[in-house]
């Protein structure tokens, strides 16, 4: 059974050996699944779930992201980390006084002391091992919060993903989101980790070192600091306007760059039977190009900004041997004093090294917190209402009440449409490609609201509902069904997690799927490989059949595969049809003359208005456009010809 479409199926299954047959990569290779076994043996048991799903937000998902709205919940790690920056900050810069206290109380001649050197020499010591333990518990703290604080912003832009209505998804590229999910969250995380601790660590160092030398010589300190500063702060405002610009730009690009990566290897069945390979190299190469492009101009701007800070820093330390000299030749600085103030000034210009480096961590992570806020802020389209109510249990009654649709609102698709489809009746949509049948069908599970008009069910406007209810109520079989990695058994139970065994097994003998799956290695337990791939259209069309058959829905949505079936695959699916329609109201969006015969109505859909409604029989009572299309189909030889689009 099944032609060719099952042949070389049956085959896919045989032996458990995915690559054997040249087939990609399906699971784990045999020679693996000790070492898997024993990672899988030490992997740390999660806790359960309390995540629930509300369509509405919670009060604090819908708080504004911003860095101390993310660190908020974990408020034990922000003061132990604060208290960690500060101390080392201290700790680290007693290095020079001891210096200058062991040369001027330990060395110079009338103040030669073995104790004072060795003293001095303990405690250096001492703090800098100290110094070594603080950084490591800062790490630790800072790395926990970071890791805490993405774990749950995952989970949050992920959540906001599934509120998120189907215009949305159909606007964005699916790379582009990606890329949040990636590359903006991994920038948060280097932010947390590194980028605030050693900006704080960084800042708080040149304001101790800035009162150390101004409590050592005020004369002094006031040269050095007040003539570079100055110069310093100038430059690092042209550096902040420069590269923010790159910055924002880079994630642009990234995102442009993992759209067209994510594209090219989603289609890249259609990719090679169109020999379009030089073509999307080509196309590649420009959306690299335009990366590498931004990635050498924030690297000229980091490359003009550095240098100069180090040049400025050595103008410094010049400026401080003549005037500290003439000083210390003057008996106005000691010459402890004055070494102290050289390493002092050095370690002045280090944090500013530092906070250029980490000015882009700090840049990238801003503009990622920007995008993701973007993001999270992006309402549903299509959104409960504050009173929405839960829908009870519906008859199944549709109607359609004047809707005027357009996915641009300037550009209608539906036009006043009025329609009424009654409990348990079977309506097919028939006519032409693009006229609006789909788009009617994704109004009545409320993927999108009319622009104009009602749509009702069982006289309660959908509008006033729950998504949950209304969406429990109702089976939607797409065009493409879509299947998710697992086995066949998780994809049926995909609705529901509790659905018996039993239930699944009537299930695949209601819709036909009994050979196939008496044919598989592991029956239903055998895995489908991403998307399905590994099946056949019809035998996909069939287990999203099963799928909605299982849910047990009120009012059944089918949009019939547009790919040809082979003749028995049709009969296939039109008995599982028959036995599911049972007693529901359906619609059908028939791309098949025999499917739309089989339904109790018909209705024409031409430009987006309905033009001819009708039993079957009615229909072809009289000249109109359904019968036209009749009479084209049995011209062509019936079942060849069945296409109504
Ligand atoms: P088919 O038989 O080919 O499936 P259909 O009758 O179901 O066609 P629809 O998918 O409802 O047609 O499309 C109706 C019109 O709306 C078409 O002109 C189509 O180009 C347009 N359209 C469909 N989806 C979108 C979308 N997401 N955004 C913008 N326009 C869309």
């Amino acid at each position: 059974m099944w032609g060719g479409g099952f042949g070389g199926g049956g085959g896919m299954f045989q032996g458990g050996s995915a690559s054997a047959n040249g087939l990609p990569f399906g699971g784990i290779p045999t020679e693996l699944m000790d070492e898997a076994t024993k990672l899988l043996a030490t992997e740390p048991e999660r806790e359960p779930s309390r995540l629930r799903f509300t369509q509405r937000p919670s009060e604090d998902e819908r708080r504004r992201l911003t860095l101390t709205q993310v660190v908020r919940n974990y408020p034990r790690y922000v003061v132990s980390g604060s208290a960690l920056v500060i101390v080392t900050s201290l700790v680290l810069q007693a290095g020079p006084k001891l210096t200058e206290y062991a040369i001027d109380h330990g060395m110079l001649l009338g103040h030669h002391s073995v104790t004072v050197i060795a003293w001095c020499a303990v405690i250096y010591l001492a703090l800098a091992i100290m110094s070594a333990f603080l950084q490591r518990a800062q790490v630790v703290v800072t790395g926990t919060l970071a890791s805490r604080v993405m774990h749950d912003l995952r989970i949050r832009v992920f959540t906001h993903f599934q509120r998120l209505s189907l215009d949305f998804f159909t606007d964005e590229k699916a790379g582009v989101l990606m890329s949040r999910m990636t590359s903006d969250i991994e920038n948060l995380q280097q932010l947390l980790q590194d980028g605030i601790t050693q900006f704080a660590l960084q800042g708080l160092t040149m304001v101790v070192i800035t009162v150390i030398l101004f409590t050592t010589n005020v004369v002094l300190a006031a040269w050095t600091i007040l003539l570079v500063v100055p110069i310093l702060f100038a430059m690092s405002i042209w550096f902040h306007q420069a590269s923010e610009r790159g910055y924002l730009l880079t994630r642009d690009r990234i995102a442009n760059l993992l759209a067209d990566l994510s594209e090219s290897l989603y289609g890249i069945r259609v990719v090679t039977a169109h020999n379009r390979q030089a073509r999307n190299i080509i196309n590649h190469r420009h959306v690299v190009g335009a990366y590498r492009d931004v990635n050498n101009y924030t690297g000229r701007v980091s490359a003009i900004y550095g240098p100069s800070t180090n040049m400025i820093g050595i103008l410094g330390q010049g400026l401080l041997l003549g005037i500290g000299g003439h000083m210390v030749l003057a008996h106005q600085l000691s010459i402890g004093a004055l070494i102290a103030f050289f390493l002092y000034l050095n370690r002045f210009f280090q944090p500013i090294q530092l906070l250029v480096q980490q000015y882009s961590t700090l840049q990238q992570g801003r503009a990622s917190i920007i995008r993701l806020r973007q993001l999270l802020e992006t309402p549903p389209s299509v959104d409960e209402a504050d009173d929405a109510v839960v829908l009870p249990p519906v008859q199944g009654r549709i109607t359609f009440d004047h809707v005027s649709f357009g996915y641009d609102p300037a550009r209608p698709v539906l036009h006043d449409v009025d329609l009424e489809i009654a409990p348990g009746e079977s309506v097919a949509f028939v006519g032409p490609t693009g006229a609006g049948k789909s788009t009617m069908a994704k109004l009545a599970t409320r993927f999108y609201d009319p622009t104009q008009g009602r749509v009702l069910i069982d006289g309660v406007d959908i509008r006033t509902v729950t998504l949950k209810s209304l969406r429990r109520q109702l089976g939607v079989v797409p065009q493409e069904a879509f299947l998710f990695a697992g086995s066949i058994r998780t994809n049926l139970r995909f609705g529901d997690a509790n659905i018996s065994d039993q239930d699944i097994d009537d299930a695949i003998d209601v819709v036909g799927l009994r050979d196939l799956v008496d044919r598989l290695p592991q029956g239903l337990d055998t895995p489908v490989h991403e998307r399905g791939q590994t099946l056949s259209a019809g035998e996909r069309q069939l287990l999203a059949l099963a799928r909605a058959f299982l849910a047990r829905p009120r009012v059944l949505i089918l949009d019939e595969a547009t790919s040809s079936l082979d003749l028995h695959s049709e009969i296939v699916i039109e008995r599982a049809l028959d036995r599911i329609l049972e007693g529901r109201s359906a619609i059908l969006i028939a791309h098949r003359l025999t499917t739309a015969q089989r339904a109790d109505r018909i209705v024409v859909v031409e430009r987006g208005r309905v033009v001819e409604i009708g039993t079957p029989a009615e229909l072809l009572t009289h000249d109109g456009p359904y019968r036209s299309m009749y009479d084209a189909w049995l011209a062509s030889g019936g079942r060849d010809a069945t296409r109504t689009t």
